[in-house]
């Protein structure tokens, strides 16, 4: 066989296997979906023109070899009409390796991309040019003569080959595949041109190596693109161009242009200093990298400037974020501080109101944490719906909210008030209706030296209206400051005062009337500070209560009152002691043993110690109460409720009590009121004691009423143990049988007056029930 048919039949089985290549991409499309498929689908068009065009070329080189064709303008016309078909199919070709997953970035930095290529391909089209243009004339003779045509399947070409170099450095990772399709891309552009061009300039071998290649490069094309998807790529989103690969594409860029500026910066060298001349080709080329160059330093300004206001954006939502509270979207601790550090109103003051829900623990543990979490929302609502312009809500933690308010303190005053019936309103949920009340503090910000004190001072106000019956609104005094100052002292005192021997007791006379003798006496604690003075019980007992030293006191208490009442015992005196018990002692685990101990061990019979419980304990648990009382009863200790009337304590509760003796409170110590309790507690089974009778008109007034004994400054003050000793020797000579309460009967007890056991009435003010009795 002659060689042009080795050729022709070489070239035929090209064309074949071009057509192969697009039936394998057309079922690779088929076989995919979305972006991946659009590309396939182009590939495969790619393929099909390029495969024609090769048929096309092999037919018009087999035409010029025969001589069908032989004048040079045939020649350029099926030239031009090859070049048209190697342009359709490199630009299907491109578009379709732009459309792969992963090759090109998204649809705005899809301009960036092409002009990176455009910067490569104008670069390797002018030295090209400069190749093969007088003076350089590298070809020599063999250099081809311009085919006018060729311009477009050239520019293509150019363009390929810079896309693949920008898909080769920029392409998701795993480029491989991506690489492959794209340098398939190229060599079927260039040869393409090659078919083209020999077609042009009667050169029949270049026709039938690009008759063999083009196929070759199709090839590659279908097989590297069956790959492209073999890894997921991470999808890159429609319109967002992500910062990070912004950023990463400007300083890949700025890098990548070097090259192809200095390759052409040489070659026009080179071609001035051969005296060369530019033609339009020449300066329509370096304009064109010139204006790409640009173009891309443009978008990259442009991209720089829009990823540093992104950043921006974020920077103020993070910012925002770390000063809200999640929960109610009121600002947070922080976001209340830089408020209050930020400049204020001229001729405004600011004023700071600490707010704090009471009992709000209760809901959260009653009717679950969502409960609680719906409320707190709803506070702040309500909060943010009653602020003034300008004022500053905020959630400090817990149910602790504030507000920030320039005005004047009594404005402020007024919104607090407002904001005290706001607060206090029902929180209707879907479990029930939440009620809530809450304590306000108000700091206004004239005095203070800085942020810190303002909230300090907030807070004292808060805590002193939380401490002065709750739902209410308390302005900041510098007496709180002086309060707080000898609270935190006393507590620290008080923690060595039993170490340091600062403790003693003292008694008070319990008498029989009318004729004042002593039966009895009351223990009541003293502290004598060597620095502080005299502190009285009032103030350190309640002190005591908070810090948890109460137990430690009360034991001491204890053992000292048994220890004195075992001497006068011992000495012969009838008499008992009484013991103030705080509720907290009574609730304490182990309170009967150390009464049962402390009797033991100063061997007291339990009959002579009465222990006093306040009437406020019963404002408590009563149940549990009734409960702890029996149990001390049991050890035969008599049960005394102090202070009666003074607090909240229903009759119903004092026949239930398990108690002995009761103790009117010296607020009670009037005309009608005595008679009716003495009355009530005779009724009950109980001894009745008089407290606080001051004066001759007072203790007429007890004695009156029927009443049998008495304690107050009149018959005797509180006095160190020798003095009330005395006062038991001079009462006892001549002997006389002084009687001691006796110990009810537990179904005397339970019993009402008239042997019966009372209702429980509810609670009710006990000293308005006196009086309406
Ligand atoms: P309390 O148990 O009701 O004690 C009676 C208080 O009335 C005593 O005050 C007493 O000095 C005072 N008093 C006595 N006679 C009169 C009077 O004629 N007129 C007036 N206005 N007051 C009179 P004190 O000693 O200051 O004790 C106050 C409270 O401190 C006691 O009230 C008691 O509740 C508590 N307390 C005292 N010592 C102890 C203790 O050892 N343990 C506990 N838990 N509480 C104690
Ligand atoms: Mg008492
Ligand atoms: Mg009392």
């Amino acid at each position: 066989m002659p060689l042009p048919s080795v050729v022709a039949a070489v070239a035929t089985a090209g064309v074949v296997f071009a057509l192969v290549c697009v039936v394998l991409l057309a079922a690779s499309a088929r076989a995919r979906a979305g972006a991946s498929r659009r590309a396939h689908r182009l590939l495969a068009a790619g393929a099909a023109a390029g495969a024609l065009t090769t048929a096309g070329g092999i037919a018009a080189s087999i035409a010029v070899q025969e001589h069908i064709v032989h004048t040079q303008h045939e020649k350029t016309s099926l030239g031009s009409l090859l070049a048209l078909g190697v342009a359709v199919s490199s630009g299907l070709l491109l578009l379709g390796l732009l459309t792969l997953p992963g090759a090109a970035p998204s649809r705005p930095g899809m301009l960036r991309y092409l002009l990176d290529a455009l910067v490569i391909a104008a670069a390797l089209w002018f030295v090209g040019w400069v190749a093969v243009s007088e003076p350089t004339r590298v070809l020599g003779d063999r250099t081809p003569f311009w085919c006018r045509p060729l311009l477009i399947p050239a520019a293509i070409a150019a363009l390929a080959l810079g896309v693949s170099v920008i898909t080769a450095m920029r392409a998701a990772r795993p480029r491989g595949p991506l690489v492959r399709v794209g340098t398939g891309v190229t060599l079927a552009a260039v040869a393409g041109m090659g078919l083209a061009g020999g077609v042009c300039q009667g050169m029949t071998a270049l026709v039938d190596v690009s008759a063999v290649a083009l196929p070759a490069a199709l090839g590659l094309v279908a097989f590297a693109a069956r790959g492209t998807d073999r890894w997921p790529v991470a999808p890159v989103p429609e319109g967002d161009d992500s910062p990070a690969l912004d950023e990463e594409l400007s300083r890949r860029g700025s890098a990548y242009a070097f090259l192809p500026m200095a390759a052409m910066a040489a070659s026009a060298l080179y071609h001035l200093v051969r005296g060369g001349a530019f033609d339009m080709v020449g300066i329509v080329t370096g304009s064109l990298e010139g204006f790409a160059l640009v173009g891309r330093q443009f978008l990259a300004l442009r991209d720089v400037k829009a990823y540093a206001e992104r950043l921006r954006d974020r920077e103020a939502h993070f910012r925002e974020l770390a000063h809200t509270d999640p929960l109610t979207g009121l600002a947070n601790r922080r976001g209340l501080l830089s408020a209050l550090e930020d400049e204020q109103a001229p001729g405004a003051e600011a004023v700071l109101l600490a707010l704090d829900l009471d009992g709000f623990k209760n809901v959260n543990d009653m009717r679950g944490h969502d409960v609680g979490d719906a409320v707190l929302v709803e506070v702040g609502q309500r909060l943010r719906m009653n602020l003034r312009p300008g004022d500053v809500a905020a959630r400090l933690g817990g149910d602790e909210f504030a507000v920030l308010m320039w005005a004047r303190p009594d404005e402020a005053t007024r919104a607090a008030s407002r904001l005290l019936r706001v607060l206090g309103g029902p929180y209707e949920q879907e479990t029930g209706t939440v009620f809530l009340s809450v304590s306000i503090g108000l700091a206004g910000c004239a005095t203070v030296p800085d942020v810190t004190t303002l909230l300090r001072n907030a807070d004292l106000a808060l805590r002193w209206a939380k401490s002065h019956g709750k739902n209410r609104v308390e302005r900041y005094d510098v007496e709180y400051d002086v309060k707080l100052r000898r609270h935190t002292e006393l507590e620290h005192e008080l923690r060595g005062a039993i170490d340091r021997d600062e403790l003693h007791l003292q008694y008070q006379p319990v008498v029989v009337l009318p004729d004042v003798r002593p039966v009895g006496a009351e223990a009541l604690l003293r502290w004598q500070h060597p620095r502080l003075g005299k502190v009285g019980p009032d103030e350190f007992i309640p002190l005591a209560e908070e810090c948890g030293m109460i137990n430690r006191l009360g034991a001491w208490v204890l053992h000292q009152a048994c220890h004195q009442l075992s001497r006068w015992l011992a000495e012969g005196h009838d008499v008992w002691v009484s013991v103030n018990v705080s509720p907290r002692e009574l609730h304490a685990s182990r309170y009967v043993d150390q009464v049962k101990d402390a009797l033991r061990a100063h061997r007291v019979p339990p009959q002579r110690l009465v222990l006093e419980v306040t009437e406020h304990a019963v404002s408590t648990d009563v149940e549990e109460l009734i409960r702890r009382l029996g149990d001390l009863r049991e050890t035969g200790v008599r049960i005394a409720l102090d202070d009666f009337g003074a607090g909240y304590s229903s009759l119903g509760q004092l026949s239930r009590l398990p108690i002995d003796i009761l103790k009117i409170d010296h607020s009670l110590v009037v005309p009608q009121m005595v008679r009716v309790v003495v009355e009530l507690g005779h009724q009950f089974g109980l001894e009745v004691i008089a407290e606080g009778i001051g004066e001759q008109r007072q203790m007429a007034m007890v004695v009156e009423a029927g009443c049998k004994l008495g304690q107050g400054y009149l018959s005797g003050w509180p006095v160190p143990a020798e003095h009330f000793e005395a006062r038991l020797e001079s009462a006892s000579s001549p002997a006389r049988v002084v009687p001691v309460p006796e110990q009810k009967s537990d179904r005397e007890q339970n019993a009402g007056p008239t042997g019966r056991r009372a209702h429980n009435v509810g609670a009710v003010d006990s000293s308005r029930e006196m009086r309406q009795a």
